[in-house]
């Protein structure tokens, strides 16, 4: 015989007027129990859960958002981030996942024992769930299918120098030779495309002028090395992920490749979306990354790419340093480290962008949820939708803040952002089912396969 109990069968009901599930924003009650979304009934069906959060006029509901793109710099270089601060800092900007990059931190992610040591770094002080992707170096061929069954979700490569000494370059025949081995098992190659003969033979960058330092770092060398990516990827069948975009000129290409049957995707960043060459002052080195920030026609044709599905998904690539390296008492841009910290910021910064050019929120969400879940194989991330896990955004749009450095969980509270006005608050952030409470880690290593 059962015992009679008070206790309803889900842990958790969030109902309102606009919760968006696979039809748009819709008035709906979402009921969680164990961690995971059982059901999704009209508004006003009344599910009984252990506790009920109702949102109010002004809020909607959201799956949590999906940051593919994180360099968290732990162990080795815990000064610049660490998994604590930076997944509180995406905790608290409604990312529930992050996809964590194999370099930067020391050793870099290019074997199985690297992996095992990062994950054991991970272990117990992460308040979001986090992935690991892989590194593809020189010399590392024949660990790419360890690492992938240990349980990466794909494999970072760069086209030029990486900025580390400790992460080499491939040259496009090697990224060949790497694609075709991840063929065999259809794994994922990620690839920061600049040429690295073209950026040899750009002007050097020095000083604090920035078209000067936009000059050393021109379309071209994206552009070409996009072209390689495509190619190989054509000649290979593996699938080819292009990460942070920043040349338009790439677009026709990657269009055309797309109509091919390429299997290619593409991300951009909320820096190239929000920000433009012409309004980075000179000296301002916290608006310094690889590829850099274009001028605002390049801008609004990267929106144009995204719109017309040329461009599959928008993530942070955060990217932070300690304040020595970004060289503001000199700012030269030829020294600085190159890198946008935005992972808090992230869905603020595009949806302030987004609103203004007519573009609605529920894109926005897809490209920085659905799609990068996607892209990493995530099968219970990025939707409201039964059976997912119940990694939920409860956020305001219409709600505006201006960013104050000092409200950042980034270890290093540096960014481009300080005092603009954004439009869009994160009220609460939900990890399967459980309100994120950011003195309490509870969120999980994922493994690819798993997860
Ligand atoms: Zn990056």
């Amino acid at each position: 015989m059962n015992q009679p109990t008070d206790r309803p069968d889900l842990d958790l009901v969030v109902r309102g007027e606009r919760v968006l599930v696979a039809s748009g924003f819709q008035p709906r009650e979402v009921g969680i129990a164990d961690g995971m979304i059982r059901t999704i009934e009209p508004l006003g069906a009344g599910l009984v859960g252990e506790r009920v959060v109702e949102l109010t006029g002004d809020q909607v509901l959201i799956p949590g958002l999906v940051d593919t793109h994180v360099h968290v710099n732990e162990p080795g270089r815990t000064h610049w981030e660490g998994f604590a601060s930076a997944t509180r800092a995406a905790a608290a900007g409604g990312v529930t996942t992050i996809v964590d990059m194999p370099l930067n931190s020391v050793p870099p992610t290019t074997d199985v024992q690297a992996l095992q040591l990062k994950r054991s770094a991970a272990q117990d002080q992460v308040f979001v769930d986090v992935g690991f992707w892989g590194g593809a170096v020189p010399g590392n061929a024949g660990e790419l299918r360890a690492l992938w069954d240990a349980g990466v979700f794909g494999f970072k490569c760069f086209l030029l120098h990486s900025g580390v000494e400790e992460f080499g370059f491939l040259e496009p025949d090697d990224l060949e030779v790497d694609l075709r081995i991840l063929a065999e098992f259809d794994g994922l190659m990620i690839v920061h495309a600049e040429d690295s003969r073209a950026i040899d033979h750009a002007p050097s960058p020095h000083g604090e002028d920035y078209a000067a330092f936009l000059a050393s770092r021109p379309r071209g060398a994206e552009n070409l090395a996009v072209a390689e990516v495509v190619e190989r990827a054509r000649r290979t069948g593996a699938r080819a992920h292009v990460l942070h975009l920043s040349s338009s000129d790439a677009l026709p290409m990657i269009r055309s490749a797309k109509r091919d049957g390429v299997r290619l995707t593409v991300e951009t960043c909320p820096h190239y979306l929000a920000l433009a060459a012409e309004e980075v002052p000179d000296g301002a080195t916290q608006f310094k990354c690889c590829p850099p920030i274009r001028e605002a026609d390049n801008r609004e044709l990267l929106w144009e790419g995204l719109l017309d599905g040329t461009i599959d998904a928008v993530v942070s690539d955060h990217s932070p340093s300690t304040a020595d390296l970004k060289a503001f008492d000199t700012g030269d841009f030829g020294i600085a480290w190159g890198g946008v910290s935005s992972l808090q910021l992230g869905l603020s910064i595009v949806w302030t962008a987004a609103r203004t050019r007519g573009v609605p929120l529920a894109r926005v969400v897809e490209w920085m949820s659905a799609r990068p879940a996607a892209l990493a194989g995530l099968t219970r991330k990025g939707a409201i939708a039964v059976g997912h896990d119940a990694d939920l955004v409860v956020f305001e749009p219409d709600a505006a803040f201006v960013v104050d450095p000092a409200r950042l969980h980034h270890k290093n509270p540096i960014t481009p952002y300080a005092d603009r006005a954004l439009a869009g608050v994160v009220m609460t952030t939900f990890l399967r089912g459980h309100e994120v409470d950011l003195t309490r880690p509870a969120g999980r290593l994922l493994t690819r396969g798993l997860s």
